[in-house]
């Protein structure tokens, strides 16, 4: 039975685990640096970034994206971070993983600043998606959360996406008690006017300063009663197959809803994806507490199939799920932000 043995990998090309998962979902970090500073993510003061001469060159970033999708199985690529627009050549990086066949699904997640300015660059470059962070419609509040006055440079850039072709934009929610959980409902109202579609991510403990209270955290159980104080939601009806948001039609659809209930109702069972850090590190899982380093054995001369092999062990040896319910749980060294969102 799958998971249960310490059985040999099969001889199998793709990302294959011990629990019958294939790993089709690659997000890549492009840096861990970022233009906000919301609190539950990082410090008024940032982090340690990461040295340049650490991080992935072009060439190295193209290199174990080709390996990733040429011969591992890769179909859907996110570019994240940090804040995946910071980083120079990000057009670059991504016309080179749109010319890989097969073609991969190309797509971001953004904070939104700098999409005014850069949606079409992207569209250009072969960008499909995008997911744009928000969490409150408030300047004072954006600035409270974020450390930074930019709401109307997200709100544009939303905009701005959607006219670039980004369609549908998703819009990214995280609601912290106290702070802006009494938006749950006027976020929703937004997106919908706006054709986004909006997905709250319950809070994971993944914050550098380890600040995260399962008391303190707004559940998806919450969330949706929050929302059903001002619209009707049923469970839709299209098929979940990996995705991390359960979806609820609003007021009957076609607009629906989505909530990532990462913490409250796991979805490791389902998890289809792998992770490679800025800095070349390859990781099963957000919560994992061993990565495999890539960076050293590309600048060491390794080929293709020894990366390849690299990456297919580092997956084979993924856990069934990410134990934030257990009582041993300790969060990961690398907070979110160095991960990839
Ligand atoms: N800077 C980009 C952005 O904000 O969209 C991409 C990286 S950010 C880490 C990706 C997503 O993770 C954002 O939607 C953010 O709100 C979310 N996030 C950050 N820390 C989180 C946490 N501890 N729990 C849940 N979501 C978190
Ligand atoms: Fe930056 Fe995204 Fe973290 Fe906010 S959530 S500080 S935008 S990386």
């Amino acid at each position: 039975m799958p998971g249960t043995s310490s059985a040999p990998r099969p001889d199998n090309p793709a990302l294959i685990d011990r629990f019958g998962r294939v790993a089709a979902d690659l997000r890549v970090s492009l840096t861990d640096r970022c233009n906000l500073r919301c609190t539950y993510c990082m410090p008024a003061e940032g982090l340690d970034w990461m040295p340049g001469g650490e991080m992935l060159d072009e060439d190295e970033l193209g290199r174990l994206i080709r390996i990733a999708v040429e011969t591992l199985g890769i179909t859907n690529v996110r570019f994240t971070g940090g804040e995946p627009t910071l980083r120079k050549g990000i057009e670059k990086i991504i016309a080179a993983t749109a010319a890989l066949s097969p073609r991969p699904r190309i797509s971001m997640t953004t904070n939104g600043i700098g999409l005014v300015r850069r949606a079409k660059s992207l569209v250009d470059a072969g960008l499909d998606r995008i997911n744009v962070s928000l969490d409150t419609l408030r300047p004072e509040r954006f600035q409270e959360i974020t450390r930074r006055d930019r709401l109307s440079d997200v709100l544009d850039g939303l905009a701005a996406a959607r006219d670039a072709g980004l369609t549908p934009v998703k819009v990214n929610a995280v609601l912290l008690p106290g702070i802006n959980d009494d938006e749950a409902a006027s976020l929703l109202r937004y997106c919908v006017d706006h054709g986004y579609h909006l997905r709250f991510i319950e809070q994971m403990p993944l914050d550098p300063q380890h600040g995260w209270k399962r008391t303190q955290m707004i559940t998806a159980e919450r969330i949706l009663e929050l929302l059903r104080e001002e619209f009707e939601l049923t469970e839709s009806p299209s098929p979940r197959g990996a995705a991390p948001a359960e979806r609820w039609l609003v007021d009957g659809g076609p607009a629906e809803v989505g909530v990532i209930a990462s913490v409250t109702r796991p979805f490791c069972g389902d998890c289809d994806r792998t992770r490679l850090t800025a800095d070349g590190a390859l990781r099963s899982c957000l919560f994992s507490q061993s990565e495999t380093d890539l960076r050293a054995p590309l600048r060491a001369g390794a080929d293709d199939a020894e990366i390849a092999e690299l990456w297919r062990a580092t997956m084979w040896a993924k856990l069934a799920g990410h134990q934030i319910n257990d009582a041993g749980f300790a969060q990961p060294l690398r907070p979110m932000s160095a991960i990839g969102g």
